[in-house]
């Protein structure tokens, strides 16, 4: 800055001697015990996911093995406050009450009126929390009745907007920048601590204007920045107003909540992102201690990393994160969005979706505190969320839908980089999609990563709609046979069973063409009359070539007594036919949510349980007939 000295070297070593660098870096960052009298912790400077960030609190040093920086206390707060080195040293020294002395002024001490001698930094945080203090004079005022309604009408009261200072931006042009004019803050800091604007006319103008504001701290608490909500309706600007970026206020990195959460979210191994500042609010008021919420800004990489380091345990990354997005579309493109994006921690990565489309400001004032440490509590995966969102689009009750569903789900999971979670995922979706297991989904996934698998050969890609269960085509072979040699036994519990139960598409046809002649229980014609009914109701080459094989074959009977035979053929078609029904219902009912849905998830638990007792029933009647 110009017109400073330099700070005497006696004075930086004072600072650099009082700064202790655990405490410094360990606002930043969770550090653990290392042995030999050092910690560690998740570098604040490149991204990963365990720890090679090293503190030697005994040195003054730190180093990151992962990256190469390294320093001591003073280079630590110049690279993650992006500050100059006389400012990290001012900062630091007011910090440890030390009192700097430059060598070229005549040895003045900071902290005198002589504002050349203090760091930028130090000016404009001065300047905001000023201008904190301000606008929270400002809320008592009459014209900030529509502040206190807004903050009222949400269930906050005085003792609570006090207590996160909130604030009221007066109208005129200037009060605010008037008020820190007379403290002594200049325009410059003004305009650079983004408080004020230059007007068309040269004059300096306050950035917010009738807005009920937020102060908006760093992770060590200095007021960095403001929030603005619109109050009037004459109020030409958007909803929210931010502090634009400034030399303190980098909004992709900016936290609304950091300061009061970071104790908990390190200690709760658990951080809840919400939408706003309200939701903020609700969530401490609440008992979730642990929530923050970006600023003016989608919460994107930058604000992970930052939450990463506080969530850092042990060796590894373990804690959770929670997002909080309204159950409306716009929620679940975020959702999605984040899932795009967020890959490597998938796993530790978890969605509150309240199905109201309530944001916590809201559930709490409805439902009360309870109910916003519900909607956390009740949380799912991620990767769970964004596959029941991508199946909702699709009809999974038809074969069609189950495969267009699988081709639509399967890239999901591909994208999943932990390759550790995946068979657990492919699990989970191929009972959401009502399969009977996993395979064919790992099939696809693998497929689509080009992975070989080095435990077994590659499998053939096969179609998703044929199961290869040898013993029920066999099943379904015999049922086809039946009906078409002796129809008048085969009857309604053949024509009970429908085509698309049959997985072999030519015994599919057979038994659609079955149906078409008009049913096994209304032939009225048997032997070759019959046969050619059925065939000219079979549209399908190939299972029109069967026929007559069909027909010659004969049934695999145990001894002479056909109607038992048939009948326990019938039972068994009809039982693999249900369990494949079962696992349908049961996938929709993965699908869905026990709270959200009650009166559907009841349904389909009522028809999962009479399917369960058909089965088993026709598991009797089958075992009873094919069994000697
Ligand atoms: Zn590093």
């Amino acid at each position: 800055m110009a017109g400073r000295g330099r700070i005497r070297a006696a004075d930086i070593a004072l600072v650099r001697e009082r700064s202790k660098i655990d405490e410094i870096v360990g606002e930043h960052l969770q550090l653990k015990r290392a042995g030999g009298g050092s910690l560690k912790g998740l570098c604040p400077f490149h991204d990963e996911k365990s720890p090679s960030f090293q503190v030697t609190p005994s040195r003054g040093l730190w180093h990151c093995f992962g990256c190469g920086m390294g320093g001591d206390v003073i280079s630590f707060i110049q690279q993650i406050d992006h500050l100059s080195f006389s400012e990290s040293v001012e900062l630091l020294a007011g910090r440890a009450n030390v009192e700097l002395k430059y060598e070229d002024d005549g040895g003045r001490p900071t902290g005198a009126p002589d504002r050349a001698n203090v760091g930028q930094r130090a000016r404009l945080v001065a300047a905001n929390t000023a201008a904190a203090a301000f606008f929270v004079e400002q809320l008592g005022t009459p014209d900030a009745a529509p502040a206190r309604q807004f903050l009222a009408e949400r269930g906050f009261d005085r003792q609570v907007a006090v207590d996160f200072g909130c604030g009221f931006a007066p109208g005129g042009w200037d009060a605010l920048t008037r008020h820190l004019r007379g403290l002594g803050f200049t325009q410059a800091e003004l305009v650079t601590g983004g408080l004020a604007k230059e007007s068309s006319r040269g004059s300096l103008i306050d950035r917010f204007h009738r807005r009920l504001v937020w102060p908006i701290r760093d992770i060590t608490g200095d007021v960095i920045g403001f929030g603005a909500r619109k109050l009037m309706d004459d109020d030409p600007g958007p909803k929210y107003l931010n502090t634009p970026e400034t030399p303190l206020y980098k909004k992709s990195t900016v936290l609304y909540g950091i300061e009061r959460a970071k104790r908990d979210i390190a200690k709760r191994h658990q951080a809840v992102v919400v939408e706003g500042y309200t939701d903020v609010m609700a969530c401490h008021l609440a008992g979730v201690t642990t929530a923050v919420a970006s600023c003016g800004t989608a919460f994107g990489g930058e604000h992970i990393s930052v939450l990463r380091r506080l969530l850092m345990d042990q060796d590894e990354f373990r804690g959770e994160v929670v997002y909080t997005f309204d159950g409306d579309a716009a929620g679940q493109a975020a959702a999605m969005k984040t899932f795009a994006e967020d890959q490597r921690f998938v796993g530790q990565t978890f969605v509150a979706v309240e199905p109201n489309g309530h944001d916590p400001c809201e559930l709490r004032q409805e439902h009360g505190d309870a109910a916003v440490r519900d909607l956390v509590a009740r949380r799912t995966p991620l990767i769970e969320f964004v596959l029941k969102t991508t199946l909702a689009g699709y009809d999974l009750d038809t074969v069609e839908g189950r495969v267009a569903a699988l081709e639509k789900t399967a890239p999901l999971l591909a994208q999943v980089k932990d390759h550790a979670l995946r068979p657990a995922y492919a699990r989970r979706l191929a009972g959401m999609l009502g399969l009977p297991d996993e395979t064919e989904v790992v099939d696809r996934v693998r497929r689509l990563t080009g992975e070989g698998s080095g435990e077994r050969p590659r499998q053939r890609p096969r179609p998703v709609q044929r199961t290869p269960d040898d013993a029920a085509v066999a099943v379904e072979r015999e049922a086809v046979k039946a009906a078409l040699q002796v129809p008048e036994i085969a009857g309604p519990s053949f024509d009970a069973v429908p085509a698309e139960a049959y997985t072999d598409p030519d015994y599919a046809a057979v038994a659609a063409a079955v149906a078409a002649a008009g049913g096994a229980a209304g032939a009225t014609v048997t032997g070759a009359a019959w046969l050619e009914a059925v065939a000219e109701h079979c549209p399908l080459e190939s299972a029109r070539a069967q026929l007559t094989a069909l027909a010659v074959e004969p049934l695999r009977s145990v001894g002479e007594n056909d109607v038992a035979y048939v009948n326990a053929l019938m039972a068994r078609m009809q039982e693999i036919y249900t369990v494949r029904q079962i696992a349908v219902v049961k996938g929709r009912l993965q699908r869905m949510n026990p709270v959200e849905a009650a009166d559907d998830y009841m349904k389909a638990f009522k028809q999962l349980m009479d399917l369960e007792q058909l089965a088993i029933s026709l598991r009797k009647r089958a075992t009873g007939g094919l069994t000697p």
